[in-house]
Formats: C-alpha cells, sequence, structure tokens
C-alpha cells in the first residue's frame, strides 16, 4: 500500500481546507486530499457572497445579534463572536488573493458592493456578481497550486481514521495519525499519516461515512414529484447519521441546486 507523510494532513479543499493549508504551509509541509476534483465541494457553488460588517454605522455586536436570531440561540456565541469579529480581515485577505468582489459604483462610498440578505439588519454581503463561491475557490486554489510546501490529492477519499489500534505495537490512545483514503475510480487504498490531522468539519466526519454509506438506499423515483422526494432524502440521511453515529444534527439546509442533482442521485444507483 502506498504510504505518504506530511506534518499536517488536510481533509478537504474547499474554502476551509485551503485556507488552513495556506496558513500553516509557511513553515510546515501540507498535504490536502480532496474526494474528488479540487473544485467539488459547497464552496464553489456559494453564491450569494460574504457577511462582514463593512457598511458604516453597522457594529459587531448588531451582526452578532442577527446571528444569534437566525440561529434560534443555538448557535455558539464564543463562535458566532470570534467568527463575526474576524470576517473583514477574511475578506481583506480573500481580495489580496485576488478575489475580484465587485466594488461599489462611484465616488465617496463603501469599497465593495454591499448586498442585504434575509436575518441581516444591515447590508453586509460582498460578493463578485452572483458565482462568489467560484471566484473564492479558484483564488484559494491558485494560491495553493503556486505554494511549494502545499501538496494537493485528488480523488482519494478519507474512509478511515488511523489510531493506535492500527499500529504493530497496539495502542489505545486513541490519537489520530492518519486516514486510508480510497481512489474512487481505481479503486486502490493509500495510507496517509502526518503530525497532525486537520478535519475542517471533523464533527461531521462520523455523519458523512454514514451518509456515504446510507445513501444508496436513498431511492428517489424520477415519475414523482422529485421536491418532495429530495426532501425526503435529506431527512432520511440525517435520520440514518444521527442514529448510526449518535451525532445531533440540528440544521441541514436545502438548496434549490438539490433538485437539479436528483438526476444523478437516480443514476448513481441505477435507477
Ligand atoms: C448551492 C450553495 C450555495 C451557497 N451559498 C452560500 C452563500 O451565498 N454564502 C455563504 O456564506 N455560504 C454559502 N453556502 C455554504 C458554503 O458554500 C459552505 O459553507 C462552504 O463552502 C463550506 O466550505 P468547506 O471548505 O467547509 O466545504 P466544501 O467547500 O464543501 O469542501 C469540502 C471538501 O471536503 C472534501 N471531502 C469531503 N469528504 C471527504 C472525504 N471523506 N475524503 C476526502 N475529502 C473529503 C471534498 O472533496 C471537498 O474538497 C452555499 C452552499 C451551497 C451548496
Amino acid at each position: 500500500m502506498a504510504h505518504h507523510n506530511y506534518d499536517v494532513l488536510i481533509i478537504g479543499s474547499g474554502a476551509a481546507g485551503l485556507t488552513a493549508a495556506l496558513n500553516l504551509a509557511d513553515t510546515l509541509k501540507v498535504g490536502v486530499l480532496a474526494k474528488a476534483g479540487l473544485s467539488e465541494g459547497s464552496t464553489a457553488h456559494a453564491q450569494g457572497g460574504i457577511a462582514a460588517v463593512l457598511e458604516a454605522g453597522d457594529t459587531f455586536e448588531s451582526h452578532i445579534e442577527d446571528t444569534m436570531i437566525a440561529g434560534a440561540g443555538l448557535n455558539d456565541r464564543r463562535t458566532v463572536e470570534f467568527v463575526v469579529e474576524h470576517a473583514p480581515a477574511a475578506i481583506e485577505r480573500l481580495a489580496a488573493l485576488g478575489v475580484p468582489f465587485n466594488p461599489t459604483e462611484g465616488e465617496g462610498h463603501d469599497r465593495w458592493h454591499l448586498t442585504r440578505e434575509g436575518g441581516h439588519s444591515h447590508r453586509r454581503i460582498v460578493h463578485v456578481d452572483d458565482a462568489t463561491g467560484r471566484a473564492v475557490q479558484q483564488a484559494l486554489e491558485k494560491a495553493a497550486q503556486a505554494h511549494p510546501n502545499i501538496t494537493l490529492i485528488t480523488d482519494m477519499m478519507a474512509i478511515d481514521l488511523v489510531t493506535g489500534r492500527h499500529a504493530v505495537r497496539y495502542s489505545g490512545d486513541g490519537r489520530v495519525r492518519g486516514v486510508y483514503a480510497l481512489h474512487r475510480e481505481k479503486g486502490h487504498v493509500a495510507l496517509f499519516t502526518a503530525l497532525r490531522i486537520v478535519d475542517p468539519d471533523a464533527p461531521t466526519f462520523a455523519s458523512r461515512q454514514c451518509f456515504l454509506q446510507q445513501f444508496a438506499i436513498v431511492k428517489i423515483d424520477r415519475h414523482v414529484d422529485l421536491a418532495r422526494h429530495v426532501i425526503r432524502s435529506v431527512i432520511l440521511r440525517q435520520h440514518f447519521a444521527e442514529k448510526l453515529c449518535r451525532v445531533e444534527i440540528v440544521f441541514r439546509q436545502i438548496f434549490p441546486e438539490e433538485l437539479a442533482a436528483a438526476d444523478d442521485v437516480s443514476l448513481a444507483h441505477g435507477e
């Protein structure tokens, strides 16, 4: 079995994974795993834009309160505060990487054109036309590809964590030393180890594995109302993930694009 070793292994090549890679790569050798192509996560599909306090008169307190209300008070307030307070700097960083946020037309206004979306009491959304995520993904990929310390590995899906129980000398310490990853087309498995493993979606790793295994049983009949079936399939997957992995998924957002994907789902299961 092929074995690859890095200082840090990051699972995922979306906005979270590539940002983490770029932040670490000046001092560490970083490997980034993607289960498909580099751009085939949610990031490249995001459309509307990114929220931050950028408008004169807006405040972090207001953005935090709007976010707590939108999350029905279930959000972790410290996380909300951290994200809101760091959002303007994150947007500056993306602009410096080359994300061409739409500018405001005319002099004497805000630097970027801001839109206002549901739940926000101010105009906060910077955007690149209606394809913000694609522009963000492209800029991050370009920067990561140019970095000598970053290795981008596509089409390798992490299927299991490597812990002490896999070692020649058994250890029950639970420390994660790497992952086994499957090449989805060629079918071979490779071992990726590192001093540190970063899974930006770590809390949902288990649920993702369940989705992987349970998705096949979700049947979508193309002859009936697709919308109803897509929503039911999402709820079913959530139900199985919660039952099998003992995770609690409180919110799941359903995008209209899932309806477009419904045909692919049917095809994937030979229907
Ligand atoms: C249609 C749509 C519109 C959206 N619009 C907006 C918006 O306007 N504004 C906004 O803020 N957010 C929006 N979002 C949400 C936003 O896109 C996501 O929150 C964000 O992109 C998540 O980034 P990420 O890096 O965590 O995940 P992703 O970009 O999804 O990346 C996940 C990565 O993990 C990899 N991966 C997953 N499992 C494995 C595995 N087992 N092994 C190896 N690799 C694996 C994938 O290959 C991928 O590279 C939208 C999402 C969608 C789908």
